[in-house]
C-alpha cells in the first residue's frame, strides 16, 4: 500500500530534469508554421478559388465544388511538403474533449501501385463512425451516422502527421450533435444585428465581428504522483485528502516567481502554440498553489474557441513530456481556489473599430453607450440562461462556492458608467426631449474617457464585468468549451439589438430624429436593466438576500440550469435566431443530465473502492498497531498502562468511530445509487445523483481526512495534498 505512495516519491527525487530542447528562434519566426493560412494558401492553390476562399471566410459565401477540389489539392501539397501522412476532420463533440478520426492520404491503385489523393468531397464533407459520441437521443444506432463538415473559415493545421480540418458535426437528421454548429449561427445572428444598428452611426460598417480573448487557469501534478492517485487519475479531482498546512493563505502564489520545471514546460507548450498560431501573451501563477493561467491575445471569436480546445490539447500532451499532468477540472483541490475560464467578448466592426470601447466624439460614445447598454439589457433578459450555460457537475463545485460567482446574473459597470447611466436615466420625460435636455444628454455622454482600462476600478466577483472595451464572463468553468456561454451571450444580444433598431426606427418612423430616438431608446434600456446592475461584492451573502430583493434568479443547482434552457421563451428565443431546433435543445439537455450522472457514479465508485481497499485496511493496520502497544504496556507496566496508554485508548477509538462511518458512508451511498439508477425519468434521476448521492462523497471524505492526520505517515498509501501542491 505505501509502497505505491513511496514509489510516487521515489519516482520523483530519481528524475533527470527534463531536457528542454534550447531554441533560440523569434517567436515571429515561429508563429504559425504549421497553420495553412492565407499566406500559405495564396502560394499553394490557383488565384481564383484563393479569392473564392476568402469570400467564403469574409463572408460566408458558398464554395463550389471545383474550388474545393482546388483548395484541397493544395492543402494536400503543403501537408505532404510538410511530413503529413494522414488527414482528419476536426470537431468538438458534446463532452469535455475534440475528436478526430485519421485517414491515410495514401490510396492503393487498381493497377497494384498507390497514390496520395485528398479529393474536394473528402474535404468537405466527412462520416465519422460516431455512435459512442453523446447525441441525447437525436439517433437511435441503427442510424448511428453522423458527418463533419468542413468550416472554411477556421484555417486547417497540422500535428504531428496529421493535418486537421476544423469541422461541424451534425446528425444525418440535420440537428447538430457540437459546439461549432450553433456557436457560428449565434455568430452570424449577432453580427448581422450588430452591423444593422453601428449603421445608425457611421455606414461605412459593411461587417461586425465578435472577439473573444480567454483567459484559461490550470493546476499542474507531478505525474508520478498523479498515476499514484486514482480518483486524480480517474475523475480528474481529488476525492479525499487533508488540505496542506500551508496552501494559499499567504496568498503568496499569486505572480510570484514561476518554478523552473514549471517554467520549461510552459515554455513548450507556447513553442507548440506558436506554431499553431495560438497568439498566447500572458502567463501566470493563480492563487492556489500549483495553480497556473495563460491568455492570448483576443482573436475572432470562432478561430478563438478552436484555439481555446486546440491548446488545452496541446497541454495535456507536452505536460505528458515534462512528466507532469494538466488539470482542467474546475475544483481539482478540496480547501483551495478552483480554476475557471473568463471569456473576454466584445464585438470590433471591419472599420477597426471595438464598439464597446468608448469613443472620442459624442457620436462615437453615444455609439458605444447603445452597445454597452444593449448588452446590459440582454443580461438582464437572459441572465438566467447566461448563468445556465456554464453550470455543469465540476463547475457547480466552484460557483457560488466564494471562489467564483454564484448563479446570479449581475453585471459591473464601474464607477463612471454607473453614475453616467444613473444621471442619463434620471433625465428620463415622458414627453419629446426639448433641445436643453437633449444637448445635455449629449454632453453628458461626451465626457465619458475615451479610456476606461483603471485597474483599481476592477470588480473580480462580477459575473459579467465591464472591464474598460469589453465584457468579462467570469464565471464559466476552466474545462467549459468557451462556445457554452458564447452561444447564449450572443444570441441574448443580437434579440436585443434587434429589438433596439425596431424601437429606434419606430420612433424614426414617427418623425423623431435619429439621434434624439437612438437617446430615448437608451434610456429606456437604461430604465427596464437597473435590476442587473451591482458594484459590491458578488461572493457575499448580503447579495444573495439583495438579488432576491431584485427579483434575480439564482440557477445554482445544476440540474436545474440544465433545464432552464427548456422554457418557453427561451425555446422561442433560440428557434427565433436559428440557433437552436427545439429537439436539439431537448438532446442538450438530455446529454447534460447524462454526463453529470456518469461523472458522479464514476466518483462515487472510485471513492467506495478507494475507501474499502485503501483506507478503512490502512486504518485497521494502524490501529491494530496502537492496540500492541496498549497490550505491550499493559503485559509490562500493568499497574500504570491505563494512564499510560490513555491517549492510544483514545485513538483507538476515534480511529474505530472514523472507520465505522466510513462504512456505514459507503453503504448509504452504494443504496442511494442503486435507487437512483432504477429511476426511469433520467431528469430525475440525475437530481438523485446531485441532491442525495454526491453529498456522501463529502461525508465519507470528512472521515477519511481526520484519519489522514491521525495515520502513522509511512502507512498511509496515497500522495498527500502537501506533496502533490510541491512542484518546484
Ligand atoms: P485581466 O487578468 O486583467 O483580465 P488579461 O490580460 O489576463 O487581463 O486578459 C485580458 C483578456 O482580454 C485577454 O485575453 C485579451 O486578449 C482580452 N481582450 C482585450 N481586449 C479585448 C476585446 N476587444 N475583445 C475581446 N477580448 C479582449
Ligand atoms: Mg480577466
Amino acid at each position: 500500500m505505501a509502497i505505491l505512495r513511496f514509489k510516487a516519491l521515489d519516482e520523483i527525487s530519481k528524475r533527470e530534469p527534463f531536457q528542454h530542447r534550447s531554441t533560440h528562434e523569434k517567436i515571429s519566426s515561429i508563429f504559425g508554421i504549421d497553420v495553412f493560412d492565407r499566406e500559405k494558401m495564396r502560394n499553394y492553390i490557383p488565384r481564383d478559388a484563393f479569392e473564392a476562399m476568402c469570400r467564403a471566410i469574409d463572408e460566408n459565401a458558398q464554395l463550389d465544388r471545383k474550388t474545393a477540389n482546388q483548395i484541397a489539392m493544395g492543402m494536400k501539397t503543403w501537408a505532404i511538403e510538410r511530413g503529413a501522412t494522414h488527414y482528419s476532420h476536426w470537431f468538438q463533440p458534446l463532452n469535455d474533449s475534440t475528436a478526430e478520426k485519421h485517414d491515410s492520404f495514401f490510396e492503393p491503385t487498381f493497377d497494384g501501385g498507390s497514390v496520395e489523393t485528398f479529393r474536394g468531397e473528402l474535404l468537405i464533407q466527412q462520416e465519422p463512425d460516431a455512435s459512442s459520441f453523446p447525441t441525447g437521443g437525436l439517433r437511435n444506432t441503427f442510424e448511428a451516422r453522423g458527418y463533419s463538415a468542413w468550416d472554411p473559415s477556421s484555417p486547417a493545421f497540422l500535428i504531428g502527421k496529421t493535418l486537421c480540418i476544423p469541422s461541424i458535426f451534425i446528425a444525418y437528421t440535420g440537428e447538430a450533435l457540437d459546439f461549432k454548429t450553433p456557436l457560428l449561427k449565434s455568430l452570424n445572428a449577432v453580427e448581422e444585428a450588430a452591423a444593422q444598428v453601428a449603421q445608425y452611426f457611421d455606414k461605412d460598417v459593411k461587417e461586425v465581428n465578435v472577439t473573444l480573448g480567454w483567459e484559461q487557469e490550470y493546476f499542474l501534478v507531478d505525474e508520478a504522483l498523479f498515476l499514484a492517485r486514482p480518483d486524480l487519475a480517474q475523475t480528474g479531482r481529488t476525492l479525499m485528502g487533508h488540505i496542506a498546512a500551508k496552501d494559499q493563505q499567504l496568498e503568496d502564489h499569486y505572480f510570484g516567481a514561476i518554478p523552473s520545471r514549471v517554467s520549461e514546460f510552459m515554455k513548450d507548450f507556447e513553442e507548440q502554440a506558436y506554431r499553431l498560431g495560438i497568439p498566447l501573451k500572458t502567463r501566470h501563477n493563480e492563487v492556489a498553489p500549483n495553480q497556473f493561467e495563460c491568455a492570448p491575445m483576443f482573436e475572432e471569436a470562432n478561430i478563438a474557441v478552436d484555439h481555446n480546445t486546440l491548446l488545452m490539447n496541446v497541454m495535456r500532451s507536452v505536460a505528458r513530456q515534462h512528466k507532469l499532468r494538466v488539470l482542467f477540472h474546475e475544483k481539482p483541490f478540496y480547501g483551495v481556489n478552483g480554476s475557471g475560464k473568463h471569456c473576454n467578448w466584445s464585438l470590433m466592426t471591419d472599420t477597426g473599430v471595438n464598439l464597446l470601447a468608448p469613443g472620442k466624439t459624442p457620436r462615437t460614445n453615444t455609439q458605444f453607450l447603445t452597445f454597452f447598454v444593449c448588452a446590459i439589457k440582454a443580461a438582464n433578459d437572459y441572465g438566467s440562461l447566461m448563468m445556465a450555460s456554464i453550470q455543469s457537475e465540476s463547475n457547480s463545485h466552484r460557483l457560488g462556492a466564494h471562489e467564483a460567482p454564484p448563479g446570479i446574473m449581475s453585471v459591473f459597470a464601474g464607477s463612471t458608467l454607473s453614475n453616467m447611466l444613473d444621471s442619463i436615466e434620471e433625465r428620463i420625460t415622458d414627453k419629446k426631449m426639448t433641445p436643453d435636455e437633449k444637448t445635455d444628454i449629449k454632453l453628458d455622454i461626451g465626457k465619458i474617457p475615451s479610456i476606461l482600462l483603471d485597474n483599481t476600478d476592477r470588480n473580480r466577483t462580477s459575473p459579467f464585468a465591464f472591464t474598460g472595451n469589453r465584457f468579462e464572463f467570469r464565471a464559466a468553468g476552466a474545462s467549459d468549451n468557451c462556445a457554452a456561454p458564447l452561444i447564449v451571450i450572443n444570441t441574448a444580444v443580437a434579440e436585443t439589438l434587434i429589438e433596439f433598431k425596431k424601437q429606434v426606427d419606430k420612433l424614426i418612423d414617427k418623425g423623431v430624429k435619429k439621434d434624439e430616438a437612438i437617446l430615448q431608446v437608451i434610456q429606456k434600456y437604461i430604465a427596464a436593466s437597473k435590476r442587473i446592475r451591482f458594484e459590491g461584492n458578488g461572493y457575499g451573502e448580503e447579495w444573495l438576500e439583495e438579488a432576491k430583493r431584485r427579483g434575480l434568479e439564482n440557477v445554482q443547482v445544476a440540474t436545474d440550469a440544465f433545464k432552464v434552457f427548456l422554457r418557453p421563451e427561451n425555446v422561442a428565443l433560440f428557434k427565433k435566431h436559428n440557433i437552436y431546433r427545439e429537439a436539439e435543445l431537448y438532446a442538450r439537455c438530455e446529454i447534460k443530465h447524462e454526463i453529470l450522472v456518469k461523472k458522479i457514479q464514476i466518483e462515487s465508485r472510485v471513492l467506495a473502492d478507494l475507501a474499502t481497499n485503501h483506507i478503512v485496511p490502512t486504518a485497521i493496520k494502524y490501529q491494530n498497531v496502537l492496540i500492541q502497544n496498549v497490550q505491550g504496556l499493559k503485559a509490562i507496566l500493568p499497574d500504570s498502562y491505563e494512564e499510560l496508554a490513555a491517549e492510544e485508548i483514545r485513538t483507538i477509538r476515534t480511529v474505530a468511530g472514523h472507520v465505522k462511518a466510513i462504512r456505514e458512508g459507503v453503504h448509504e451511498m452504494i443504496e442511494q445509487r442503486k435507487i437512483f439508477n432504477n429511476e426511469e425519468n433520467l431528469e430525475k434521476r440525475a437530481a438523485g445523483y446531485l441532491l442525495t448521492v454526491r453529498p456522501y462523497l463529502d461525508t465519507i471524505r470528512y472521515h477519511i481526512d481526520h484519519l489522514e492526520r491521525i495515520v502513522d505517515d509511512e502507512l498511509w498509501p496515497l500522495p498527500k495534498y502537501r506533496e502533490m501542491m510541491a512542484i518546484s
